[in-house]
């Protein structure tokens, strides 16, 4: 869906209660935000994505500059009464091809630099392709690089928060480029540590070899140090299946799941197989 074809048209006030970033300086800011909302009007489910709205005026001419955000807490909000919402959010740079100038992304920046206080105008809640199974004997396998954690952040609060006696297994494959950029799973924030004694709970995690050359998440070596496992849960029907981050990382599922498949042909029958019974879902951004 096009970002011209949401619905802004409702926007809520939220503010600021809290800005902490989640990554250690010398490497990229990625802050987690927590905005207080008008509480009983803006209900959402794990898995879903806010809208931000930046006031103009802007380069083309929009009043709004308008961007999406997943919503990193579960459905009872960041403090546990609807009352507040947390979003993860990467800082922005873009070089312009022609001019070679670099330029601040303008949501990302607005929402880094925001102050406690501040009021931010948000839209949505958008999207119901994204969401967590209901059934508690329903196994989870999430894989995501960078701010894509947000979702799984929201997953993992309710099933082991809200829902207690989740009985399925919950596999979660997160990639940063180094240990530091893993948030909620770095020094500076261990959210997700809080689920590591959990029976049917493991995190694995993947870095890029060469950090400083830019070089891509390994997502492959931690899939294939676990392709028995993997496979098995590819292969049960009560497994939903997650895919979240930068769209590249489809390409480097796709070359590793197939080898673990045995050929591209036979994972692209099962993903088939999966997405139409809606146990294969994405949520992709540039
Ligand atoms: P913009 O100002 O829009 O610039 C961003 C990009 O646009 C640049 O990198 C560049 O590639 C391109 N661009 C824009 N203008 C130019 C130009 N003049 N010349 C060349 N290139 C240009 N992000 C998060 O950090 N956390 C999340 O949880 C998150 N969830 C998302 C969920 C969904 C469903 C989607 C679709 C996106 C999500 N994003 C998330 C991404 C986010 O919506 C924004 O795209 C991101 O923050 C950049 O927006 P911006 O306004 O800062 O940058």
């Amino acid at each position: 869906m096009k970002l011209t074809e949401y619905d802004i048209s409702h926007p809520y006030a939220a503010t600021v209660v809290s800005t902490e970033r989640l990554t250690a300086s010398g490497t990229d800011e990625i802050r987690h935000l927590v905005l207080g909302i008008p509480s009983a009007t803006f209900n959402y489910l794990e898995g879903q994505s806010i809208g931000v709205l930046v006031p103009g005026p802007h380069p083309f001419g929009n009043e709004n500059h308008f961007r999406l955000y997943s919503i990193a807490n579960a459905r009872n909000g960041e403090d546990g009464n609807m009352s507040e919402i947390s979003i993860c959010v990467r800082r922005c740079f873009y070089t312009d091809e022609v001019s070679g100038e670099r330029y601040p992304g303008i949501a990302s920046n607005y929402l880094c630099d925001a102050a406690v206080g501040q009021s931010i105008r948000i839209t949505g809640p958008y999207g119901r392709q994204f969401m967590a199974p209901r059934d508690p004997s329903c196994n989870l396998l999430m894989m995501g690089v960078g701010t894509g954690i947000a979702p799984f952040r929201a997953f993992l609060k309710h099933i082991y928060e809200e829902h207690k006696a989740w009985k399925g297994q919950v596999r979660l494959f997160y990639g940063a480029r180094t240990g530091l950029d893993l948030v909620y799973m770095n020094d500076q924030n261990k959210d997700i540590a809080l689920y590591y004694d959990r029976e049917t709970f493991k995190a694995f995690e993947a870095l890029s070899p060469r950090p400083h050359a830019d070089a891509p998440v390994d997502m492959a070596s931690a899939i294939k140090s676990n392709a028995a496992e993997v496979w098995a849960l590819l292969q049960d029907p009560k497994t939903y299946t997650y895919v979240s981050g930068l769209s590249k990382l489809e390409e480097q599922l796709d070359a590793v799941l197939a080898e673990i498949a045995g050929s591209p042909a036979a994972w692209k029958t099962l993903k088939n197989k999966l997405i139409t019974e809606k146990r294969w879902s994405t949520l992709f951004y540039e």
